[in-house]
Formats: structure tokens, C-alpha cells, sequence
């Protein structure tokens, strides 16, 4: 049976994946520096480390084929954009990946999979809501708009100096706002689709919640599965990247907020404030993944949506009935 490593499989997507690769008969080994918080993923063996010790990383790459290096100190705008978290995501990240390609290639890894972000792109060709460029070809002159970003971007360079240095073979894909259940979603690290979920769920009808900004910025969202379908068959592919997976349905975030209280059966007013945001608009361009791999994502926002608000609707209810528990103790 084949060995695959998926590291940050105690997050979002790596959870998923790990999942995903035992439904298709890999032998998985995964590793987070913390437990999955929703659901312990199906994995052959669970190593609880942090991969940027030398030594973790190394007992990680032992015996294995391909890996799927997902692992980031990640979060949505109010993580990323606030400037309070730079140093440590640009050092965490940048050593997990310094770490995971150095000792696997060592190890005999045949394959890398790397997840960087849509966040690579110059933020001067995404000041315009309705009409943002995220080409693949667009990514240089660089100009990222947070350090996140720079961080994916050096280690995108960093896997394909080894690619033609080591004679690794690397995928490099650049996701575009993944979501679903099983997901962040709240504490800080959440991302747009999830805050909207949460604030619909927790709010009554007629009620209010807060939107940073305008609510005019565009983005798209790719419902997980549909990722995973991206990234497995980037892996089997013999094309490189880096390539957007992405949905190419771009929704403001105000329009976001008018689909999920469609699925909720409510409305509820917004109200505009200042936060942290990110660029005017994004939205993933899929030619090139249409070309090299004949396949792009393409099911409708609303489907990945209806699934995720019932699921996080499910989580506030139980963290209301347990907080009515305890006040009543
Ligand atoms: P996530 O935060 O849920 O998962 C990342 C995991 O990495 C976490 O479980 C975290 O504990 C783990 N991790 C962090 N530091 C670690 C360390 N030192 N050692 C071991 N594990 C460590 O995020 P996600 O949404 O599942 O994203 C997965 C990958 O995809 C990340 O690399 C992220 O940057 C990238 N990405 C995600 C999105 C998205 O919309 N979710 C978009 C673009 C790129």
C-alpha cells in the first residue's frame, strides 16, 4: 500500500484530505501540532508534533512517497491583515517548509504537493471589486498585499529550486477562499464564509450582525471537496504549477451574507464597519487548470454553502445549549 504523509492534517483541508486518501486506499500518516477539534481524521498513524523540530519533521518523512505539506500558521482577514501575527506566520511557516522539503527529499519522497494562496497575486491588480487579475502569469513583478503571502511565495520558490536543483517532483497549487465544515469557524482564525455562518446562526430574524467594510470587496469560495478533487489530480498529473484552484463564481461579500440568510430562512441587517479586509476583489481564473488538466472546479456556490451553514448552525446551537447547562448549574 502506498505511504503518504498529510501535514496540517489536524486542520480544515489536511482533516479532509486525510479522509479523502484512506476512501482511495493509502496507507495515511498524519501530523499537526495540535488535534483536529471537530473530528479525528481516519488517519493509519497520528503524530502530535511540531514540524518546525528538526526531529519531528524527520520521524514525519520516514518511509514515504508523497507528501501533502498543508501545515501553516493561517487564519482569515482578522488574523493575516491585522500586521499583529507577521513574524511569527512568516518564521513558523517558512520553517515547516524548509523542514518538510529538506528532510523528505533526504528521506527519498518522490512526490511534494504544496498548498500556496491565492494570496500571492500583486495587490495593485485587485483594487478594482469587479474586475481583479489572478492569472497564474500575473504573480510577478511580486507584490502581495500581506506577509502571509510573501511567505507562500518564497516557498513556492523554494520547492521549485529543489524541483530542479534535487530532482524532486513538486505540485504547487494556489487555493482561492476553501471552505466547508469541519472548519474554523470562530475564535479569530475564521475566514469570511464561516464568520457570515456563524453571525446568521447566532442571529434572530430582523436582527443585525457586522460586516468589516462596505461589504462590496468581491472573492469566490471553493467548496472543499472540490479542492481535494483539484489537488488529487494536480498530484497524478505530471504538470507542476503553481495553478489556481479556485471557483471562478464571484459573490461580494454582501451578496455572501444575502445567500446564507436565503439557506438560514432569515433576514437580518448589516451594518458596515471598519476591519481588517484585503484586497478590493479576487476571484480565480481556471484557464490554465482547464488546459493542463482538462477538469475545473464547478459546482455552485450555494450547494458547498448549504452544507456549511447547516453544519455550523448545528455548532452554535450546541454551544448554546451548553452554555444554558451551566448558567443553570
Ligand atoms: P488550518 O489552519 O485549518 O490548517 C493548518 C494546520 O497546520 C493547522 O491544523 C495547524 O495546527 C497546523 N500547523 C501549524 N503550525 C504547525 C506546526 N509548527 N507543526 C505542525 N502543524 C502545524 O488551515 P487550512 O484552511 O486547512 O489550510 C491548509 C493549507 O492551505 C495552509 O497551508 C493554508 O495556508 C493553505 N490555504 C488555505 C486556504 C483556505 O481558504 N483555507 C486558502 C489558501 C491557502
Amino acid at each position: 500500500m502506498k505511504k503518504v504523509l498529510v501535514c496540517g492534517a489536524g486542520g480544515f483541508i489536511g482533516g479532509h484530505l486525510v479522509k479523502r486518501l484512506k476512501e482511495e486506499g493509502f496507507w495515511v500518516r498524519a501530523v499537526d501540532i495540535k488535534n483536529h477539534e471537530y473530528a479525528a481524521p481516519p488517519a493509519d498513524q497520528f503524530i502530535l508534533g511540531d514540524l518546525r523540530n528538526p526531529e519531528v519533521a524527520k520521524q514525519a518523512v520516514e518511509g514515504i512517497e508523497d507528501m501533502y505539506q498543508l501545515a501553516a500558521d493561517m487564519g482569515g482577514a482578522g488574523y493575516i491583515f491585522t500586521g499583529d501575527h507577521d513574524a511569527a506566520v512568516m518564521h513558523n511557516s517558512a520553517s515547516i517548509n524548509l523542514n518538510m522539503l529538506d528532510f523528505g527529499a533526504k528521506a527519498g519522497v518522490k512526490r511534494f504537493f504544496y498548498s500556496s494562496s491565492a494570496c500571492i497575486y500583486p495587490a495593485h491588480n485587485q483594487t478594482d471589486p469587479d474586475n481583479p487579475k489572478c492569472s497564474e502569469d500575473s504573480a510577478y513583478p511580486a507584490a502581495p498585499d500581506s506577509e502571509y503571502g510573501w511567505e507562500k511565495l518564497f516557498s513556492e520558490r523554494l520547492y521549485l529550486a529543489y524541483m530542479r536543483n534535487l530532482g524532486v517532483q513538486v505540485r504547487i497549487a494556489r487555493f482561492h477562499n476553501i471552505f466547508g465544515p469541519l472548519g474554523t469557524w470562530q475564535g479569530g482564525r475564521e475566514k469570511a464564509p464561516a464568520a457570515l455562518c456563524r453571525k446568521i446562526a447566532e442571529t434572530p430574524d430582523g436582527g443585525e450582525i457586522e460586516i468589516w467594510g462596505d461589504g462590496i470587496q468581491t472573492r469566490s469560495f471553493l467548496y472543499v471537496d472540490e479542492c481535494l478533487e483539484g489537488v488529487r489530480r494536480l498530484l497524478e498529473s505530471d504538470f507542476t504549477g503553481p495553478v489556481n484552484i479556485g471557483s471562478e463564481e464571484m459573490v461580494s461579500i454582501n451578496q455572501l451574507a444575502g445567500m446564507i440568510m436565503e439557506i438560514a430562512g432569515k433576514k437580518v441587517n448589516l451594518r458596515h464597519i471598519p476591519g481588517p479586509l484585503g484586497v478590493r476583489g479576487r476571484n480565480s481564473d481556471n484557464k490554465m487548470i482547464r488546459e493542463r488538466l482538462g477538469w475545473a472546479p464547478s459546482r455552485p456556490l450555494l450547494e458547498g454553502l448549504e452544507k456549511t451553514y447547516t453544519w455550523i448552525a448545528e455548532q452554535v446551537a450546541e454551544q448554546v445549549a451548553e452554555h444554558a447547562a451551566v448558567a443553570s448549574r
